[in-house]
């Protein structure tokens, strides 16, 4: 037996017992006449002494320990003397009676603790060790519950996990697909799934009703720290329902969660239309946990005689609470900041309410204090308030005001990590214009439903065409999203003549499902969770790097095996792409 207790079990109750544990050396103190040993495992850390009664020969073993050796270590429970309140185990100490070396280590390259001094690219070409760190481990176990507390749920509520297939066709709509080459197919490939969405659909088809999968996607795009090529999504669909029997199954996922988890309880969760979301919010994910509204001032300022905002097609502002003492520096820090390509605005108007009501403003040539007033009472601003103004092209125009208002409920401390404001965003556009393309793609994924009433647009407005298409939104974060589906082959047909697919085309890419449409496809709808964001979410984190064991870089690269790499002559020409790279080249 390696050991009799772990390193985080041991406390006063304990005291005079022999025990065994086995772990890693956190590190050792030799104070001359005494050494103290930190074990760490997975359970905690024990302190381990040697002192003057110490045999010699386990003071010799004692003298050799480097940092991250493997020891066991057997000794007697006793109270410490000076205690550490800092840890469960701090009342308690083991004097060593053996030590036996089970490994050696190198030196690490980084401290194993949770105040690392490793840089992230060293930690994660060690991630073997950046793992060992109780704050990394500690989100590994929570992702593991939350998934446990997912599957759970859903099971009780009579979902059926089934694996779908992860080489499947390739069918590139939305992001790029991994493909697989196939040795036994000269010429062609499979594709990695970007999600299982057509086999959840088959298997409604099928009859299961209620599915769902904890499953890996894959999706080659550009990579942002809430991005990865490989993710987890929480992916279900049901049948014979509506909407709001989707939204009420994972809006109980989600508090059940956030109860077990957190031991929170919700308020139902507020349903936003995409439309108000773009108008308040400046986004499709709003962060409900503040206020700061986006107001649409067009209609009281345009037409007033300066010319930025009389060529602009949106004016709208935003209040931060009691801003008004920024100096003229943090406006202009502020400016330069809505200028950054990644916001894109032209210029920031800043109005100044003074304590005593009065206004100051960067467009005092243009509009008098009387002309400003009404605009500071359509925002409620008070004396000491800050109201910041863009302007231009509308949806660019709503979108910047959206990230600036996150910046300054940033500043501000609007947003907490430790509260959660989830809610439903309903009533997507179905389509976007896709420049590049020159056609409309489909904005959730072409399977999805227009709204009934909507559908005569299709052909004559189809930009106005709403979906029935749903995401959850979690303090600013896309949680998830889904729709109800298509399920009447005519109309899928014609959903990807919108799209720009001509019958082929669509035949080829999606045959099997139009076919499978035509034997009896009850209606239905799903969703699916992006896990990894949930659990950053919950742990409070900003990358979802943090709460997967082996991630990718922000180049796709796993820097521990230094994948991808590349692949031997042989196996390309087995695989019939020597061919094709050569003339590439
Ligand atoms: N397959 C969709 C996605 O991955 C989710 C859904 O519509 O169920 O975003």
């Amino acid at each position: 037996m390696y050991r009799t207790n772990t390193c985080g079990e041991l406390r006063t109750t304990h005291c005079g017992q022999e025990v065994t544990l086995a772990g890693w050396v956190q590190r050792v103190r030799d104070l001359g006449a005494m050494s103290f040993i930190d074990l760490r495992d997975r359970y905690g850390i024990t302190q381990l002494v040697a002192d003057e009664k110490t045999a010699e020969e386990v003071k010799k073993q004692v003298a050799q320990l480097g940092r991250e050796f493997v020891i066991q270590a057997k000794g007697m429970v006793r109270e410490r003397t000076s205690k550490n309140k800092n840890i469960p185990t701090g009342e308690i100490e083991v004097e060593l009676t053996g030590l036996k070396v089970l490994n050696a280590s190198l030196v690490p390259p980084f401290t194993i603790q949770d105040d690392t001094d490793g840089g992230d690219d060293l930690r994660m070409k060690y991630r073997y060790l950046d793992l060992r760190r109780p704050a990394v481990q500690q989100n590994l176990f929570l992702r593991a519950r939350m998934a446990q507390v997912a599957r759970n749920y859903l099971s009780g509520q009579g979902f059926t996990e089934v694996e779908t297939p992860v080489m499947i066709k390739s069918t590139p709509e939305g992001a790029r697909d991994f493909v697989v080459p196939s040795r036994m197919n000269p010429g062609e490939f499979y594709a990695l799934p970007q999600s299982p969405q057509m086999f959840k659909q088959l298997l409604m088809v099928a009859g299961f009703d209620k599915y769902f999968q904890i499953v890996k996607c894959f999706r080659d795009e550009d990579l942002r720290a809430d991005r990865q090529p490989e993710f987890t999504q929480i992916d279900c669909e049901m049948s014979f329902v509506e909407q709001e029997d989707v939204l009420n199954t994972f809006e109980g996922l989600t508090r059940h969660m956030l109860k077990e988890i957190h031991q929170m309880d919700t308020e139902p969760f507020p349903r936003m239309p995409y439309s108000d979301a773009m108008d308040f919010y400046g986004s499709d994910k709003p962060d409900i946990r503040f206020g700061m509204q986006l107001h649409d001032l067009t209609g009281q300022v345009k037409g007033k005689g300066f010319p930025v905002f009389d060529t602009a097609e949106y004016i709208g502002g935003i209040c931060a609470e009691g801003c008004g003492e920024y100096t003229r520096k943090q406006l202009d820090e502020l400016t330069a900041w809505v200028k950054r390509p990644q916001i894109g605005a032209g210029g920031l108007v800043n109005i100044k309410i003074n304590p005593d009501g009065s206004v100051k403003s960067s467009i005092e040539k243009y509009f008098t204090a009387e002309e400003l007033k009404p605009l500071t009472v359509s925002f409620g601003a008070k004396g000491g308030d800050l109201i910041l103004i863009l302007s231009g092209d509308k949806v660019k125009t709503q979108v910047a005001l959206g990230l600036l208002r996150l910046e300054m409920a940033n500043r501000l401390g609007l947003r907490p990590k430790n509260s959660f404001k989830p809610l439903w965003v309903v009533d997507f556009p179905l389509l976007e214009w896709n420049e590049e393309a020159n056609r409309w793609s489909a904005m959730h994924h072409p399977f999805t439903s227009p709204k009934p009433e909507d559908i005569p647009m299709l052909d004559t407005d189809p930009g106005n065409v709403r979906a029935n298409a749903y995401d959850l939104v979690i303090n600013g974060v896309e949680i998830g999203g889904g729709s109800v589906r298509i399920f009447e082959s005519g109309l899928q047909a014609r959903m990807f003549k919108v799209l720009g697919f001509t019958p082929e085309q669509a035949e080829f890419q999606f045959g099997f499902l139009m076919n499978a449409f035509k034997y009896g496809a009850p209606p239905h709808a799903g969703i699916a969770f992006g896990f990894d964001r949930l659990v950053s979410l919950f742990a409070g984190l900003d990358s979802i790097r943090d709460v997967i064991a082996f991630p990718k870089n922000n180049s796709g690269r796993d820097v521990m095996n230094d994948s991808p790499s590349p692949i031997s002559a042989e196996q390309l020409d087995e695989l019939n792409l020597v061919v094709n790279i050569r003339q590439k080249k």
